[in-house]
């Protein structure tokens, strides 16, 4: 990891190495908090945050799933964002808000303690590679199932669930493979470790739908409407594993990972084909503020001035 100048704490910036928290920390002992994965991309413009209220609104609704009070808006946490992208001089990076049950008794409960929120940010290439992305990965479907919606509530990015996602992901990488999917306890295809999963049979892009134990992924909402643009059919339905050893093409997304192509699941070879290739390109142009339809995702430290054309 590359450590950058400052971390915002509780509302303050500190110093990288004095960012700290006590031992006693609830959420350190239980998993008791919430996260966010969010990139910042250089563009012509200037450096743009990609879709930053959307995900600060996903940490929102993922604090209230734990019964947290944040104490900050999410307009609030979007200039936090700026402010550090600033600070830290950094035109490309990842964001890293995390919010937690900090220390104050160590009963499971954490009724009466006290929540930290700390923003980090550090520059974080291509999370499965350059080479994962241009050549695609492969993966094994995990003998970890995903965590059912009554066990805890998957559409939290909790940092608890995690373990789950930490189990899958390591068992993968032990037996040689990049990443892991995880299916339902019912045996429907669930996510990656931190990713969620499309593939793609006669023509038709499939991904599992928003109920079946998945993450409501930023960038899987992103694929879907640009793939709808691009004039291509999205269905989002449950899926079992052998949809994914007889798919045409397959890939996974998540902010970390952008769009990565599966090259091999469980030793069956799917390859890298060219609609995961259109998506992937369309997706990096939007993030990167090449295309004009998705300005809007945008969200710029500094607005660009408008163009002589343009005022
Ligand atoms: N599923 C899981 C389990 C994840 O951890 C992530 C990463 N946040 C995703 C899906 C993708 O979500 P997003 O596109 O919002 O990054």
């Amino acid at each position: 990891m590359r450590e950058t100048e400052k971390i915002w704490m509780n509302g303050e910036l500190v110093a990288w190495d004095d960012a700290r928290v006590h031992v006693g920390t609830h959420g350190l002992h239980y998993g008791s908090g919430v996260f966010e994965g969010i990139r910042a991309y250089e563009t012509e413009n200037g450096t743009a945050v990609f879709r930053l209220s959307d995900h600060l609104k996903r940490f929102e609704n993922s604090a209230k799933l734990l019964g947290m009070e944040l104490g900050y808006s999410v307009e609030e946490l979007r200039g936090v964002c700026h402010q550090l992208i600033g600070v830290n001089g950094l035109p490309e990076c990842y964001l890293r808000p995390i919010a937690f049950y900090g220390y104050g008794e160590l009963g499971v409960s954490a009724v009466g303690n006290p929540v930290d929120v700390v923003i980090m940010s550090w520059p974080w290439g291509a999370y499965l590679g350059e080479e994962g992305l241009k050549k695609g990965i492969s993966a094994k479907i995990s003998s970890w199932q995903r965590i059912g919606p009554n066990v805890i509530p998957h559409v939290a990015k909790a940092t608890g669930v995690y373990l789950n996602s930490m189990l899958a992901v390591t068992e993968a990488n032990r037996a040689g493979y990049q990443e892991a999917i995880l299916l339902t306890a019912e045996g429907y295809v669930a996510d990656g470790s931190g990713e969620n999963v499309f593939v793609i049979k006669d023509g038709v892009i499939y991904t599992p739908d928003l109920s079946t134990s998945i993450l409501p992924g930023i960038t899987r909402d992103t694929v879907i409407q640009i793939a709808q643009d691009l004039g291509h059919r999205v269905v989002e339905k449950s899926l079992i594993r052998s949809d994914l050893y007889l798919a045409d093409e397959a890939f996974m997304c998540g902010t970390a990972a952008e769009v990565t192509p599966l090259r091999e699941i469980d030793d069956v070879t799917i390859g890298v084909g060219p609609v995961t290739l259109e998506l992937q390109s369309a997706y990096l142009d939007t993030v990167r503020g090449r295309s004009e339809r998705w300005a809007q995702w945008l969200d710029y430290a500094e607005q660009p001035e408008p163009t002589a054309a343009e005022a």
